[in-house]
């Protein structure tokens, strides 16, 4: 993949290797919306008109509308020393994806607020797009309208999705039921393990430029960091396997604070089994290249965008011994601890620590 190749290069800086740069001033706002939005399309029945008017026109009949807002700050949720600005854009709308996934419902248009500061180039700015533009061409969302602002410091994103689904089938975190089994749609920790990394090379290449970046051999975890995939492919699954979950969310925090979320939610205590939660053997190698254990990189990593959910035990046959559907522990009574079961079978109470705390850890 093109990111890899120009990763071991070196890490990338968003002015480097441009060929041409075009200041946001010469073009003004209008030429620039023109120019970032040229090659949109629109595929949705739902969309009626999109980008052109003063507002985007929508008609979804009979069913339900969901809609998401996720806000994305240069230096707090993203590293331009690391981040393409093509897999930011992608991202960005991942992000957003994921939230209407996580209700178990379609999403289906996107808007984009954009504040930018005159650091950035007419050429950045399309590179974004391009990435924005793949993610909706993929998932078959349309982007249907925005605003284009300028910031006084770096790029802030703001997107705006919406979604459908039938009333019957959204599925929230508040409805899973004691004795429901608790489920994950795939591995957990290498979105972190992939940030260990990137973090690690630009401290080694803020200290000297010319030291290459030592990546091989990690593709999977940074891939899982750069360009995280939404799992609306599960919404579909769900619905063909006529299995609709009791709750669920996203994993954009880590599964410590994602599960808190569902048994809060639900009024219920839970038991996770360490042994059970998927890690991928990369996951593993990097934790412990860092000496972090593993399972802290699934706790309390974060942005691994996987599907958690609960099942009733009466579908455990539907999703026994089916690929990305990992049984790893039960909701329990109301009043119950919410427990991590080591290896060892200690119960460890669950604490959220989530994403901006071990953030915040690392920089302490
Ligand atoms: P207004 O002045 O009414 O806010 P704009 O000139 O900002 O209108 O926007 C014109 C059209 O371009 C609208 O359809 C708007 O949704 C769309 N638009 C503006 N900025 C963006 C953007 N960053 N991405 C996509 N569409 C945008
Ligand atoms: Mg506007």
């Amino acid at each position: 993949m093109q990111i890899f190749v120009l990763l071991r290069t070196k890490l990338i800086s968003m002015f480097e290797n441009r060929e041409k740069r075009t200041e946001l001033s010469e073009l003004g706002e209008f030429k620039l919306i023109d120019r970032l939005t040229k090659n949109v399309t629109t595929r949705q029945k739902t969309t009626v008109f999109g980008i052109g008017d003063d507002a985007a026109i929508l008609n979804f009949e009979k069913k339900q509308v969901l809609l998401s807002t996720d806000l994305l700050i240069e230096g707090v949720h993203f590293d331009m020393s690391y981040m393409p600005l093509k897999h930011l854009g992608y991202k960005a709308v991942m992000v957003n994806l994921s939230d209407i996934a996580a209700m178990n419902a379609i999403p289906t248009q996107i808007t984009v607020g954009m504040a930018v500061s005159s650091k950035y180039s007419v050429e950045a700015l399309e590179e974004i797009y391009a990435g924005m533009l793949l993610a909706c061409e993929k998932y078959k969302v349309d982007l249907v309208g925005g605003d284009t602002t300028s910031s006084t410091s770096g790029l802030m994103l703001a997107i705006t999705v919406l979604g459908e689904a039938s009333a019957k089938d959204i599925v929230k975190r508040s409805t899973a039921k004691s004795g429901d089994l608790i489920v994950v749609s795939g591995d957990l920790g290498a979105a972190y393990a992939g940030l260990l990394l990137l973090e690690r090379e630009k401290a080694v290449f803020k200290k000297d430029q010319s030291i290459q970046p030592d990546l091989g051999g990690h593709e999977y975890v940074l891939e899982r960091q750069l360009k995280p995939e939404a799992r609306v492919d599960m919404v579909n699954r769900f619905a063909d396997m006529k299995l609709l979950p009791t709750s669920m969310i996203d994993i954009s925090d880590g599964l410590a604070s994602e599960i808190l979320h569902l048994c809060e939610d639900s009024g219920l205590g839970c038991n996770v089994y360490e042994e059970k939660i998927p890690i991928d053997p990369q996951t593993v190698t990097v934790a412990e290249l860092f000496n972090i254990h593993p399972v802290t990189c699934a706790l309390n990593g974060g942005e691994d965008y996987e599907l958690l959910f609960t099942v009733s035990q009466n579908d455990f046959e539907k999703i026994n011994g089916q690929g990305e559907f990992y049984i790893i522990g039960h909701m329990t009574e109301t009043g119950s601890p919410k427990n991590l079961i080591s290896n060892s079978g200690e119960a460890i109470p669950i604490s959220a620590q989530g994403w901006d705390g071990i953030k915040n850890k690392d920089k302490a």
